[in-house]
């Protein structure tokens, strides 16, 4: 089983190359912003109550968001593994996904840190909001989500580095030289 964390800053391609390494190893993919955006689509009350945080730049409260992932996580059968995009955000996200995994005789293989400088993060979502339609694709919102990446989820490199998992992968530059960064590391572990 392969379980990969693809991890990084709103903005640094996570979405992307997580599609591109579904493709090449036959893997599940779970993005917690595409459940939460498509329980909002659907006029459900737990999209109702994702959008009021979703707008804010703040993150779903822990306890939601890991029934929600349990859920995904039960909905793969005969999985080769999983593509975990946009989750874990904090400490104890990963921890509670570390126990989840354990319960089922897994753990996580790799976690990918797509490292992008600030800036260009900032470039890449104004752009982004042209066409994407997201409502948190403005300037003030996504000031505030990247406040939210670095004081929350920074910490999970530290903490995957403890685990013996971190691998930091330069997310600037030409998309495929980074999807074939990303494949070669996936490799080794295969
Ligand atoms: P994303 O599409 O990954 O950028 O997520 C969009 C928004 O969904 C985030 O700004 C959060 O409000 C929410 N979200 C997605 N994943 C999580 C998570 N693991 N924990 C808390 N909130 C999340």
């Amino acid at each position: 089983m392969l379980n990969i964390v693809i991890f990084g800053a709103p903005g640094s391609g996570k979405g992307t190359q997580s599609e591109r390494i579904v493709e090449r190893f036959g893997l599940n993919h779970i993005s917690t912003g595409d459940v939460l955006r498509a329980e909002i689509k659907n006029g459900t009350e737990l999209g109702k109550l994702a959008k009021s945080y979703i707008d804010e730049g703040q993150l779903i409260p822990d306890d939601l968001m890991i029934n929600i992932l349990a859920d995904v996580l039960d909905s793969f059968k005969d999985s080769k593994g999983v593509i975990f995009d946009g989750f874990p955000r904090t400490i104890n996200q990963a921890e509670e996904l570390k126990k989840m995994l354990a319960a089922r005789g897994q753990e996580i293989t790799l976690m990918l840190d797509l490292n992008v400088p600030e800036e260009e993060l900032v470039e890449r979502l104004i752009n982004r909001g042209k066409s994407s339609g997201r409502a948190d694709d403005n300037e003030e919102t996504i000031r505030k989500r990247l406040d939210v990446y670095y004081s929350q989820t920074c910490p999970l490199i530290d903490w995957y580095k403890v685990e013996g998992k971190y691998c930091l992968i330069e997310g600037q530059g030409e998309m495929n030289k980074i999807t074939e960064m990303i494949c070669e590391q996936i490799n080794i572990l295969k």
